[in-house]
């Protein structure tokens, strides 16, 4: 099972373009998102600490205790989220970064770029950096996201409005980097399988409940005309030809699996 360290913002003074909000706030939310997919998708993870308006700590310490512990697990992908600024806010685009000559850091971003692509439509740039804690001290290779510009209310809205939508695209593109099968946690269960349930093959001299709902079912579907009393003689035999040969089933007259799926199903 593939282990992605999953790291937010630790230091607390980006202010957000949405009201109330703030750079900690919407990467948390993102990555609460994220790990419902994650464990569908059966990618182990786990996540640095939540550091949000007001709670105390030491951002500069918080980093490096998770840079040790994402090194200390083993992970196979350092995966950084926060959100960019510009000085004056009209900046909008993504802008992931990996480690220069990181050749599966670049890998890993260049498979969850191209999911981003699908549903984000501003600038989107993979940049090379080799000054920053995160992508330099990390033994696993790292993706340090800057997903959108948060001084930007247009793209600090379109982020706050696709939390589920990026999350989804991140996890396609890190299924795709470790070669797993992306699995949808929102997908509907499957309708319950009428056709599975395991019926007794009936023949001729076969005398049972499962007969007469045989003989309720041909009444039905194919106009037979069956006295319904479980027992299964010739009219019914006859009745099971008759249904087989107008369904295009091999005519035996034995109801086996093929013929009881044509009828239930
Ligand atoms: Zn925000």
């Amino acid at each position: 099972m593939p282990k992605v360290y999953l790291s937010p913002p630790y230091h607390y003074n980006n202010v957000c373009a949405i009201p109330g909000c703030d750079e900690n706030k919407h990467n948390n939310e993102y990555l609460d998102e994220l790990v419902v997919y994650l464990k569908a998708c059966g990618i182990e993870y786990k996540r640095g600490p939540r550091r949000i308006a007001k709670t105390a700590g030491n951002g500069d310490q918080m980093m490096i205790n998770a840079v040790a512990e994402s090194n200390a697990w083993g992970a196979d992908l350092h995966y950084i989220s926060h959100t960019n600024a510009s000085s004056n806010g009209s900046a909008r685009g993504y802008h992931p970064m990996i480690y220069p000559g990181s050749e599966k850091g670049r890998k890993a971003a260049e498979c969850i770029i191209e999911e981003r692509r699908k549903i984000y439509d501003q600038s989107i740039t993979l940049i090379p950096r080799s000054d920053l804690y995160e992508l330099r001290k990390t033994t696993a290779p790292a993706v340090y996201e800057e997903h959108v510009f948060h001084d930007n209310e247009a793209d600090a809205r379109w982020f706050h409005n696709h939390l589920r939508q990026v999350a989804e695209a991140t996890a396609r593109g890190m299924c795709r980097y470790f070669g797993v099968k992306f699995v949808d946690p929102y997908d509907k269960p499957a309708a319950p399988e009428l056709c599975s349930v395991s019926l007794p093959i009936l023949r001729q001299g076969s005398n049972s409940g499962y007969v007469r709902t045989l003989q309720i079912l041909l009444n039905k579907y194919n106009n037979a005309h069956l006295t319904e009393d479980g027992i299964f003689g010739q009219g019914t035999y006859n009745a099971v030809r008759a249904y087989q040969r107008s369904r295009g089933l091999t005519v035996d007259g034995i109801v086996g699996a093929a013929t009881w799926a044509q009828l239930l199903c």
